[in-house]
C-alpha cells in the first residue's frame, strides 16, 4: 500500500494492511452492516485474517451484530502510544465507534467530530497485519467518505444496494463519488441484498419483494462488477439481532452466499 503519513509526519498509516475496503451504500436500511460484518465473517473463514471498523458513526450496528454489546475493548501503551485492542469474535478483530460513545449524542456531532471519531479508530487500533480492513460507512456521500480516503489509502469500495429503483438511483450517486477525480477509489463491484424471498413452504418460489435483478441490471447498465445477490432469509436477520452472523455457519446456503461475495473480491 502506499505509504501516508500522520499529521505529526512520523508514523505510516497502517503499514501492516494488505487491503483497506469500505463497504458503502446510497441508502441505509439496504443491509449495507449485515452484508460488511457476513463478508468479514466469510473473509476470515478462508484462513485471512480481517478487522471491521464500525464507521457508521450515526447508527453503529456491528457490536449488536457480533454480540458484542457489552464488551469493551481493552488500551494497551504501545511504543509510547495509547492504542486500542479491537475485540475479536469469529476470527475478525473490529471496533465500533458504538463501544465509546452513545448512540444519542453522535446524533447530533457535526461532521469533524465524527470523522475524527473515525480517524482514531482507524489510527489508534492495535490491528496488527491484516489481509482485509473492511470498513462499514455511513449510508450516502458524506465528509466522513471524504476523510476516509484523505486519512487512508483505501483499495476499493463495495456498495450494498437493494433491486429497488430508489435505492439503485443513489448506487450511481455514490457510484460517481468514489470515481471522483478527487476520491478516485476503485469500485470492486455491487452487493444485491433482498434480491428475492423463497417462504420454507414453497420452497420452488422466488418472490422480487423489492424488483428483479434490479442491482444486476445496474451493474451491466454502468459496467459494475455483480459481487453476489443475497435473498431475503428470515436466518440472515436474526443472525444480526442474535449476535451470530449467518456465515459462520459455511454450509448453509446463506453461508455459501456470503462465502461466494468473499471469494468474488478476494
Ligand atoms: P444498513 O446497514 O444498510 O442500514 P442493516 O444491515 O442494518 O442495514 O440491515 C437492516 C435490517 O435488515 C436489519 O434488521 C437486518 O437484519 C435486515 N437484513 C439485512 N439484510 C437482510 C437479508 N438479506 N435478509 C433478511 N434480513 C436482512
Amino acid at each position: 500500500i502506499t505509504v501516508k503519513f500522520l499529521h505529526d509526519m512520523e508514523r505510516p498509516v497502517l503499514p501492516g494492511v494488505k487491503n483497506i475496503i469500505a463497504v458503502a451504500s446510497g441508502k441505509g436500511g439496504v443491509g449495507k452492516s449485515t452484508v460488511a460484518v457476513n463478508l468479514a465473517v466469510a473473509l476470515a473463514n478462508t484462513g485471512a485474517k480481517v478487522g471491521l471498523i464500525d464507521a457508521d458513526i450515526f447508527g453503529p450496528s456491528i457490536p449488536k451484530m457480533f454480540g458484542a454489546e457489552d464488551v469493551r475493548p481493552s488500551g494497551e501503551k504501545i511504543d509510547g502510544r495509547d492504542m486500542i485492542n479491537p475485540v475479536e469474535k469469529y476470527g475478525v478483530k473490529f471496533l465500533s465507534i458504538g463501544f465509546f460513545v452513545d448512540t444519542e449524542s453522535a446524533i447530533i456531532w457535526r461532521g469533524p467530530m465524527a470523522s475524527n471519531a473515525l480517524k482514531q479508530l482507524i489510527m489508534d487500533g492495535n490491528w496488527g497485519e491484516l489481509d482485509y480492513m473492511l470498513i462499514d460507512l455511513p449510508p450516502g456521500t458524506s465528509d466522513i467518505h471524504l476523510t476516509l480516503v484523505q486519512t487512508i489509502p483505501v483499495t476499493g469500495a463495495v456498495i450494498v444496494t437493494t433491486p429497488q429503483d430508489v435505492a439503485l438511483a443513489d448506487v450511481v450517486r455514490g457510484t460517481s463519488m468514489f470515481q471522483s477525480k478527487s476520491i478516485d477509489v476503485p469500485v470492486l463491484g455491487l452487493v444485491e441484498n433482498m434480491a428475492w424471498f423463497t417462504p420454507a413452504e414453497l420452497p420452488d418460489n422466488k418472490y422480487y419483494i423489492f424488483g428483479k435483478d434490479g442491482g444486476k441490471k445496474l451493474c451491466e447498465k454502468i459496467g459494475l462488477k455483480l459481487l453476489g445477490q443475497i435473498p431475503i432469509v428470515q436466518s440472515i436477520r436474526e443472525g444480526g439481532d442474535h449476535g451470530t452472523p449467518v456465515a459462520t455457519e459455511t454450509d448453509s446456503i446463506t453461508g455459501i452466499a456470503f462465502a461466494d461475495v468473499a471469494k468474488s473480491i478476494a
